[in-house]
Parts: structure tokens; sequence; C-alpha cells
């Protein structure tokens, strides 16, 4: 039953920036005289409304008391823009720079609107179980002096233990899509009470591996208009921007995303070029000479990660790993130790990019550069959270100048390069290439025409030797492109053209070969 408004209304070894003119290992141009050292302050960020206060949002008394038990004293630009409009009906889409408090934005307005006695009726979906866990809490706490209560359902977790948590009826479910559909299936929980739905992370959501599962979650519950749909994000491309159309009605977007940047400038960006073969070393060397005093360090793949911590571990440095194919119990633990501060290096997958917020994380080393660079933006969203000051150093190898390109041109920012002078680079395994070590000049670059990489692309040189093929040499002039069909006219025998010239009798005899009698 529907009972309506539950209440009334140092020293260090800092690296320095290169200063060199001219080209980089990456064939970039090296950024212009050095500006942000990282011991140099920053300027504040503009995370918070300038004037609002959480009293004129509409907020009931029993929600503001909570933002009170909170420390939140005045809400930030999103929270600003988007919770009147959610509050009153709408459909929105909210995004914002990492760690500017969305969550509050679209979890305050349900815990406004949510009617005591209505289990289910709001539901958020996130793409990890950490972020599930993290949203449930954070609402239960604002929501502390209200009668509305987040659960998480997520997968890896006794269900018992989540059947248990789910009779007391809880108005708002966070869940995983997988999780989700397969408590439904099941008939532990019902969508048909569902008024809000809010997909957090939504071009993740929404990307091809949990595309599917939304689709049939939001299917079965109540349609627009009786639903309202909140979608928010720090990323999102605009392909992803129609798919969120098929799902809500009229939606409004609402874009927090101030001066045109796509990171906040709490981040001190940098990128250190690096040879493949010294990333690990490099990075030992960051650790150790450095002494951050949170790092999170990004690789792409799970063994990478296992891998690396491994590394760490024998150079003495403390660093645990994280990543999806660890039991939930042992993930749980090392989110848990996170939050404690009893860590300091988190070798993580990617499943720690998105949402994961974690007080005092000073850097984030992107060990290996992602693939696509609006992770690069959750990713270093890991640090300098809500205003907070935060590091975010990138590794890339001379092949990489592409990638950081691409994150530059999302994030519409140049990220300057930083040189560590006291790293002696290696020469390659082998040994035989020639070595030029980054940080030494490059007569050869110097004296290169400059690159600039938003010209259009220009082909390829052709190699030399194409140049200066003899036409004299072949028949008619006509330089064959491939080899001829056979090498030495057969004469190089193969196993089966050996057989096959064979005898009969003796092809037999191969094929079959004699049995040897067992030795007593
Ligand atoms: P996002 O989802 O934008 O990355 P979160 O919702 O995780 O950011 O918020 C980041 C941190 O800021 C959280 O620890 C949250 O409790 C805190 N926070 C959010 N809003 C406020 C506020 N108005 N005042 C103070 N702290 C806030």
């Amino acid at each position: 039953m529907n009972t309506g408004p539950h209440d009334s209304p140092s020293e260090s070894h800092a690296p320095q920036q290169a200063q060199a003119p001219g080209l980089n290992e990456q064939g970039r141009e090296n950024p212009p005289a050095p500006q942000a050292n990282v011991a140099a302050p920053v300027a504040p960020d503009d995370v918070f409304h300038e004037v609002g206060s959480f009293n004129e949002l509409g907020l009931r008394n029993s929600v503001l008391k909570g933002l009170e038990a909170s420390g939140f004293e005045r809400p930030t630009r999103i929270q600003a823009m988007l919770i009147p409009r959610i509050m009153a009906g709408k459909d929105v889409i909210g995004q914002a720079k990492t760690g500017t408090g969305k969550t509050a934005a679209f979890g305050l307005p349900l815990l406004n609107n949510c009617a005591k006695d209505v289990p289910c009726q709001a539901l958020i979906l996130v793409p990890t179980r950490e972020l599930a866990m993290q949203v449930a809490r954070e609402l239960n706490e604002l929501g502390q002096a209200t009668p509305i209560r987040a659960v998480a359902v997520i997968g890896g977790e006794r269900i018992n233990q989540q059947l248990q948590a789910l009779k007391s009826g809880p108005q708002i479910i966070v869940s995983t899509p997988g999780r989700l559909m397969d408590m439904v299936e099941r008939g532990h929980i019902s969508l048909a009470n569902v008024k809000y739905a809010v997909l957090d992370e939504v071009d993740r959501m929404l990307d091809i591996g949990f595309r599917e599962d939304i689709k049939r979650i939001l299917g079965m519950c109540p349609q627009p208009p009786a639903r309202q749909t909140i979608f928010v994000s720090a990323t999102l491309p605009s392909d992803v921007e129609r798919l969120i159309q098929k799902h809500s009605k009229d939606p409004e977007k609402i874009v927090a995303v101030t001066a045109g940047a796509l990171t906040t400038k709490m981040v001190r960006q940098h990128y250190i070029p690096v040879q493949p073969w010294d990333k690990r070393r490099l990075l030992a060397h960051l650790l150790t000479h450095e002494e951050p005093a949170l790092t999170v360090v990004f690789c792409r793949m799970k063994r990478t990660v296992d891998e690396l911590t491994k590394y760490l571990n024998e150079k003495k440095i403390d660093a645990h790993a994280m990543h999806g194919d660890m039991f939930q119990n042992k993930r749980n633990k090392i989110i848990e130790r996170l939050h404690k501060g009893d860590l300091s290096v988190l070798v993580a997958s990617d499943l720690a990019s998105r949402g994961l917020d974690v007080d005092g994380i000073t850097h984030v080393i992107n060990y290996d550069m992602p693939e696509d660079p609006e992770i690069y933006v959750h990713r270093i969203g890991r640090t300098a959270r809500i205003g907070r000051e935060g590091v975010a150093w990138s590794f890339v190898t001379p092949e990489q100048g592409d990638l950081l390109t691409q994150v530059e041109t999302l994030i519409n920012m140049e990220i300057p390069k930083l040189d560590y002078p006291d790293f002696q680079p290696s020469p390659p395994p082998g040994g035989k290439a020639v070595f030029v070590a980054p940080n030494q000049q490059n007569p050869a670059r110097e004296a290169a025409v400059p690159f600039n990489r938003y010209a259009a692309t220009v082909a390829p040189p052709v190699p030399a030797q194409q140049k200066a093929i003899d036409t004299t040499k072949f028949p008619g002039g006509i330089v064959p492109s491939k080899l001829p069909p056979k090498r030495m006219w057969g004469k190089v025998k193969t196993s089966q053209s050996l057989k096959e010239s064979l005898p009969p009798e003796t092809k037999a005899s191969t094929d079959n070969p004699p049995t040897v009698p067992p030795a007593n």
C-alpha cells in the first residue's frame, strides 16, 4: 500500500617537466615551458554551486537532517541542477565530472520521493558489485533520518543473506544487471512497483555487454510515464544518448561539465614516455621515490595485474591486486582496507575504474593506456574527489602517441610530458636495436619538421628499397609483386612429397610402422 510521503516537507624527487623544444618520443610536439610542477598549487575547481544551499532545493526535513549528519554543507553544481528536476518527475540525463557528487544528485530525490511502504520502488543499476555496495551505503547514510532503505543485490554474496535483506522490503534496490535478472527470474524480486529507474554510469550500462539485460529489465518495469528514468555519467558518447531516448520520455540533458574540460582541474595530469620493457622498473622507481600516499595502478589485463603485483611485492612494495576473477569476499576485503587507509598501492583492472569513491587516493597511474579514451576519464577520476587534489600519470610507449591524442581530444586539453631524469632506461631485451634513451636529446628528431597532430594523416613514406627496383632485370619491365608459386621448382622436399615418391609397399609400411616386441 502506498502511504504517500514519509514526513512533511615536501621535499621530493619530484619529476621535472621536459623543457627541450622540438619533438618527443611519441612524435608529438613537446608541451610549452613548464607551467605546473607537481608541487605547484592548482586553481580550485568549480565543483560546488556558487550560492545554493540544500534548503532551497525543496528537500524534506528528514533528508536535510541526513545531509547535515553526513557533513554535506552545500550542493555541488550537478546536485543543484538535477535534484529539483528529478523531484518534479522529469526524465533526465545528467553529465558531470567524476567525483562531483552524482550519487547524491540522483539519490536525494529518491530518498525524498519514495513512499515508505512500497518495496522496490526505485531501482538503481550500476556496472560493478563494488559500486552497488557503495551507492547503497551512501544512500543509507544520507537517508538515516528517513524510513527509506537501500539494499545492494549483487552476485558473489550468499543468496540467503540477500533474501533476508529483501524481507525488510527496501524501497531502493541497487544492483548489477546480471544478478538482478537472476533474482527477478527466481521470483525473489518483483519490478512491478518500480517508479524510478536509475542507470548510473549509463554509457557502460548501455554498452554491448549489458545492453540486452538492461532492455529486458526496463521492459519488465512499468513503462513511462508511470516510470521516471534517470541516466547519469561523466562520459556520454552520442550513440549512448540515442539509445537513452528509447528507454525514456523526452529526457532533459543537464550538463555540469564546466570550462569545457571533462576532467577536473584538481588532477595534475602528465604522461611519462617509457619503453615497454622499462614499464615495470619505472613503476617501482616512481613508487619508491615519490612515496605517494595511496596509489591506484591501472592495467588492461587481469594477468598483468597479477604479474605486476607479484613483481612489486618482490621489490618489497606493499601492492595488492584487484580484478574481476578474484572471489568477491577477497575483493570486499581490499575495498574495506582501501577505505580504512590500510593500503598504499592497489594494482587494478578497469573493474575499479568506475565509481569507486575512496578518500585519499593521491595518485592514479595508467600503467597501460586504456584503448577507450573514456576509460581514462573514469580512471583518473578515482583521485581528486569532491574538490581535493590528485595526480594522474600515464605511461606512454612510443607507439601509443595516438591513444594519448585521442584522450586529449576527448578531455579537451593537452596533457604535458613528464621526464624522470633520475630513472635510467635500459636497452631493449636482446640488445640489438639502437637505443635512444627517452631523456637524451635526439638530433634526428630535432632536425625533423615539427609534427602537427591536428593535421590530416599523411601516407607513410615508401621504403627505400622499393623505390630503387631495377625494372631492366625483369622481362618486359614487369616487376613481380609476389614470389613464384613453387620455390626451387619443387626441389625442396617436404615430408609429404617424400612419402608420395616412395613405392606403394614402402609407403604402406611407413603409414603403419612395425610394432616393436615389448622388452622382457
Ligand atoms: P561521482 O559519482 O560524481 O563520481 P560521488 O557521488 O561518488 O561522485 O561523490 C564523491 C564524494 O563526494 C563522495 O564521497 C560523496 O559522499 C561526496 N559528496 C557528494 N556530494 C557532496 C556535497 N554536496 N558535499 C560534500 N561532499 C559531497
